[in-house]
C-alpha cells in the first residue's frame, strides 16, 4: 500500500481531510447558534437510516438532512442481522433508536452496484478475510432466492440488491421492539434502493411487492 505525499512528505488524503475540517470550522462559526442548539438539546432524529458503508451513497446528501436529523447505521451491504445473530451493532442501534430516541421510521437503503452484495458472486478465499466472509454471508438469502428464481445476467446484481433489502425488512421484525411497535402502528419500516446511475430512489411496496419511485410511492411530495 502506498500513500500519496506532496513534496514535503505530507499525506495528501489526510491533508484533504484537514482542509475540509478548516472549511467546516468556518461554517461552524457562521452557524454557531444552530450548533449550540444541537449541543445543548437532546438529539431528536427523525429516521433510523440503515445503509451501506459505500462512500458514494451518502444518507445526508440523499435526504438533504441536517445534523441531528438522521440516526445512522452504515455497514457493508446495509445488513440487518437477525435478532438471534451474533452481531450486536445493528440491534443496539435499533433498540436505542426506538427505545430511547423515540424514532418511528426505519429506512433500509441499498444501492445499485453494491460490492458487498456482489461479493458472494465470486469465491471468497477460505481462511482469509474471515470477518468479511462472515459478514457478507448475511446477503446469502437474497442470492439463494435469485438462484432459485433463475435470475442471471446484467440484471442479477440489482435484483439481488432489492431482494436483500426485502429480507432486511423481514429481519427488522425479528427484533421485539420493532415488531411490537409495528403491530401497534407506531413504527414503520421502509425499503429503498438508490440507483447510482440515475440518482433515483426506488421504494418497496409490501402491499403488492412492487418497487416504485420514492416520490410516487409517497404521493408526490410538494416542491
Ligand atoms: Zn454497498
Amino acid at each position: 500500500m502506498t500513500t500519496e505525499k506532496d513534496a514535503r512528505g505530507v499525506d495528501l488524503d489526510i491533508k484533504d481531510a484537514v482542509e475540509g475540517y478548516q472549511r467546516f470550522r468556518r461554517q461552524f462559526e457562521r452557524d454557531r447558534a444552530f450548533y449550540k442548539s444541537l449541543a445543548t438539546r437532546k438529539q431528536k432524529p427523525r429516521l433510523l437510516w440503515i445503509g451501506c458503508s459505500d462512500s458514494r451513497v451518502v444518507p445526508a446528501q440523499l435526504t438533504q438532512a441536517d445534523p441531528g436529523e438522521l440516526f445512522e447505521v452504515r455497514n457493508i451491504a446495509n445488513c440487518v442481522p437477525p435478532a438471534d445473530a451474533t452481531d450486536d451493532a445493528v440491534g443496539a442501534a435499533i433498540e436505542y433508536a426506538i427505545g430511547h430516541l423515540g424514532i418511528d421510521d426505519i429506512v433500509v437503503c441499498g444501492h445499485t452496484g453494491c460490492g458487498g452484495i456482489g461479493a458472494l458472486l465470486e469465491p471468497i478465499p477460505p481462511g482469509r478475510e474471515a470477518h468479511l466472509g462472515r459478514w457478507v454471508d448475511y446477503t446469502r438469502p437474497a442470492h439463494k432466492l435469485m438462484d432459485a428464481a433463475g435470475v442471471a445476467g446484467a440484471g442479477r446484481l440489482t435484483a439481488t440488491v432489492k431482494a436483500h433489502v426485502q429480507f432486511q425488512l423481514d429481519n427488522l421484525m425479528t427484533y421485539e421492539i420493532v415488531r411490537a411497535g409495528f403491530v401497534a402502528g407506531k413504527v414503520n419500516v421502509h425499503g429503498w434502493v438508490y440507483d447510482m446511475e440515475t440518482g433515483e430512489i426506488l421504494a418497496y411496496d409490501p402491499e403488492d411487492g412492487a418497487w416504485r419511485g420514492l416520490i410516487e410511492a409517497h404521493g408526490g411530495a410538494a416542491g
